[in-house]
């Protein structure tokens, strides 16, 4: 229960950075450093477990080797006492034959017929020590079988025993390594919420770096800073151009219904043309060959203190990467859209540039596609480009 109120805690700081931005770059370090450490404990948890487990199944493999030697033990306890079983009977046979061999034996009441007909003292005397040493032979031999009999017969008590004991132990084995893989899957998906928690505050902490902010500077003086220095005002992303497509509601030129336009587009410039930001600021997204939008730039700037996200679409080429810093003079890609984009776009059917515009910073503020749509502003009426067809010849 604690893990998952630090796992929200902590996904709380990160989703809302710039809320929780009374800590610096230093500290947001440090914070990622902890979720590091973190993670390689899970990841030392998981190793654990897994030794664990390789322990109990060999403890396992031990355990049935024992049962089966054992029951090779009982099998040959058991075989070995039907044969003393046997041995005895016959041994009763071989007395009466011993017994026969000396004219002992012919009837009911052998012994004593036997020793009766004797014809003298001596005769007497010599019959009853060959009757003794008989029986007193056969009975020891009888009686060693009967011991050894009673021997197998615990021996079998005891395997029988030790067989349930070692059975419950394989059981419990068996319980304990369930509940490890139980623990790991655990370990698992709490190593995976760390790992994805780590990725975002890395990325905003590049970002952060990237928009200029300073180890030890407090991040909510950061923005504060940046926003003094910032941009005062916007230009142009292209050197000449005209508008041809408005934002907002328009027919679609690809699907004839009328569809939102989710930027302005400007024509008037061939494949290659130099694009611009129309101010400066961070590349806080790329993506690239989209098949609907193609190669796309998105900078994140201040504009006379506000946040703004600015989007060009249809690239030909990408001249710059993510995190970079940007000015108004700086090439961040050239206009595409017509044949040389042509073999991975669908959505334009001429060059020109896309030109869409956002508030607030797409990758901190808001991290989809769908949020970044939501956040749509008309680009031509903020930055002040002239109306549809109506050409100009300088970015100011
Ligand atoms: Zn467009």
């Amino acid at each position: 229960m604690k893990k998952n109120i630090f796992i929200v805690l902590i996904l709380f700081i990160i989703l809302i950075p710039f809320n929780a931005n009374a800590e610096t770059i230093a500290q947001k370090r440090q914070e990622i450093a902890n979720l590091e450490k973190q993670y390689q404990e899970q990841q030392n948890k998981k190793n654990t477990a897994r030794n664990n487990i390789k322990t109990d199944e060999q403890s396992i493999k031990n355990k049935e080797n024992e049962i089966n030697v054992n029951q090779q033990k009982l099998t040959a306890a058991e075989e070995e006492s039907a044969q003393l079983t046997v041995d005895i009977a016959n041994g009763k046979s071989e007395l009466e034959n011993l017994m026969s061999a000396y004219q002992i034996a012919s009837g009911d009441n052998v012994y004593l017929e036997y020793i009766f007909a004797a014809s003298s003292y001596e005769d007497l005397v010599y019959r009853y020590a060959i009757m003794e040493q008989l029986m007193s032979y056969m009975n020891e031999k009888i009686d060693s079988y009967k011991d050894k009999i009673k021997k197998n017969d615990e021996l079998i008590q005891y395997i029988s025993d030790r067989r349930i004991e070692l059975n419950n132990q394989i059981n419990s084995l068996n319980d304990e390594i369930d509940s490890l893989y139980d623990d790991i899957s655990k370990y698992d998906k709490y190593a995976n919420d760390i790992k994805s928690d780590i990725q975002d505050a890395k990325s905003f902490l590049n970002f952060m770096i990237n928009m200029g902010c300073k180890e030890t500077e407090e991040l909510n003086a950061c923005q504060a800073r940046v926003n003094s220095t910032n941009n005062a005002g916007w230009v142009k992303p292209l050197v000449k151009g005209k508008i041809t497509s408005y934002f907002g509601y328009r027919i679609s030129p690809i699907t004839g219904k009328s569809e939102g336009h989710s930027g302005t587009d400007i024509g008037g410039n061939s494949e290659g043309t130099n694009v611009y930001p129309v101010a400066s600021g961070t590349v806080c997204k790329i993506i690239k060959k989209a098949s609907c939008g193609g190669n796309q730039v998105y900078v994140c700037s201040y504009v006379n203190g506000k946040k703004y996200t600015a989007c060009y679409m249809h690239l030909l080429t990408i001249n710059t990467t993510l995190y970079a810093t940007v000015y108004t003079n700086t090439v961040i890609g050239t206009v595409g859209g017509g044949s040389r984009t042509k073999s991975w776009e669908t959505c334009s059917t001429g060059a020109h540039l896309h030109l869409g515009l956002g508030t607030g910073w797409y990758g901190s503020d808001y991290t989809t596609y769908t949020q970044w749509k939501s956040h749509l502003i008309d680009a031509r009426t903020t930055i002040g480009l002239p109306k549809m067809g109506v050409w100009w010849y300088s970015r100011y």
